[in-house]
């Protein structure tokens, strides 16, 4: 799965952005804090380590996070901030959020519930009708774009 979304952000950053493409934000900025529950998805964090090298970065300090990054995109200066927690040894979560969009929309519009291949690890899980676990080429079609 890495080599597609390497590939994926490659083919976003030919002539725009990955700040283009809602679904790609969609998956990144999954957030178990939103919900009051306490899980972490595999495809966020795979998205954001791999696009962190199309942004510049900057630590910083955000609320009760224990750890935050100020994330430009190299590209379009569309900014994103990055959050850090650890709700115990064994969970934690990371999440980019969207602070301040900088391009139009190209890419297609995003679908609920959320498709995940790999998915959530956690303690306490959103209801389906959010996020939604299916095969590996469900999720590809999700992300790519195809349907
Ligand atoms: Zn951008």
């Amino acid at each position: 799965m890495g080599l597609i979304i390497e590939n994926l952000l490659k083919d976003y950053n030919i002539n725009n952005s990955q700040c283009s493409y809602p679904r790609f934000i969609q998956i990144i900025s999954i957030d178990c804090c939103d919900c009051g529950h306490s899980f972490k998805s595999y495809e966020t964090e795979l998205l954001i380590e791999k696009s962190r090298k199309y942004f510049n970065i900057e630590k910083t300090e955000y609320e009760n996070e224990c750890y935050a990054e100020k994330w430009n995109c190299k590209k379009c200066g569309s900014e994103y901030m990055l959050l850090w927690s650890d709700f115990s040894v064994a969970l934690e979560r990371t999440t980019l959020k969207p602070i301040k969009i900088n391009v139009k929309q190209i890419g297609r519009n995003v679908k609920k519930p959320i498709p995940l291949f790999k998915g959530l690890v956690g303690y306490s899980f959103p209801p389906k009708s959010e996020i939604e676990s299916v095969n590996y080429e469900k999720f590809k079609r999700y992300i790519l774009e195809i349907e």
